[in-house]
């Protein structure tokens, strides 16, 4: 049996749609499905048939589990390759970035647990200082994921995770493609005063 077709629904579609614009800044309405960004899709190779377009279909049908729970908005590495292929300028990342703070929000369980440690250290660490450390960003992703497993009893995981980033560590640094050094931006007051009232913004608009 197949499974049936998501029906258009405005009362579903139209707040939720409103809220993914508003959040984004795309007009996610002048996509007309040419698959341009599809086609170019750097993670495209892992995320399937979820591509951009159909990413934008969904918001555009009010299917909110499924915006909030796929491969794309997980995977998506912000490369902005789709939004320079738009003819309507619609920049994905800045959806698939709207759609993982949404899912965040909202305490929907991560398809990918790795990937919203890895974005809430980035976020943490850029916040504090104003400036992403990358020693410093590295551990509080490390500490997040060995509690995760921890908690599970799931020892070995932790072990090999540590491993494999301690080799990958060594050759970025070698590579000179990893910095040790400590830096802070002097505005960074002003930065965490704007997280602080985008957050307050958004507690108050749910
Ligand atoms: S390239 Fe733009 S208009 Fe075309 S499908 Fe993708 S988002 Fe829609
Ligand atoms: S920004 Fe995301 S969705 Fe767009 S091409 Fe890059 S990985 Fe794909």
């Amino acid at each position: 049996m197949t499974e049936s077709a998501i029906e258009f629904s405005p009362e579903r579609t139209t707040p939720f749609l409103q809220e993914v614009m508003e959040r984004s800044g795309q007009m996610l309405t002048a996509c007309y499905q040419c698959r341009r960004c599809a086609a170019g899709c750097t993670v495209g190779d892992e995320t399937g048939c979820f591509t951009p377009n159909l990413l934008i279909r969904t918001v555009m049908l009010g299917d909110r589990e499924t915006a909030l729970s796929n491969p794309l908005v997980w995977k998506c590495v912000s490369c902005y390759t789709c939004g320079t292929r738009c003819p309507n300028d619609i920049q994905t990342a800045r959806i698939t970035e709207t759609l993982k703070k949404m899912a965040k929000e909202e305490h929907v369980e991560p398809m990918m647990p790795k990937v919203k440690e890895f974005h809430d250290a980035f976020v943490e660490s850029g916040v504090r200082w104003g400036r992403v450390n990358e020693v410093e960003f590295m551990g509080i992703y490390e500490s997040k994921a060995a509690l995760r497993e921890a908690k599970v009893k799931n020892y070995d995981a932790i072990v090999e995770e540590i491993k494999a980033q301690a080799r990958l560590g060594l050759t970025m640094f070698k590579k000179k493609r990893m910095h040790t050094g400590f830096l802070m931006a002097s505005g960074r007051r002003e930065i965490k005063a704007l997280y602080k009232k985008a957050q307050e913004m958004t507690t108050i608009d749910q």
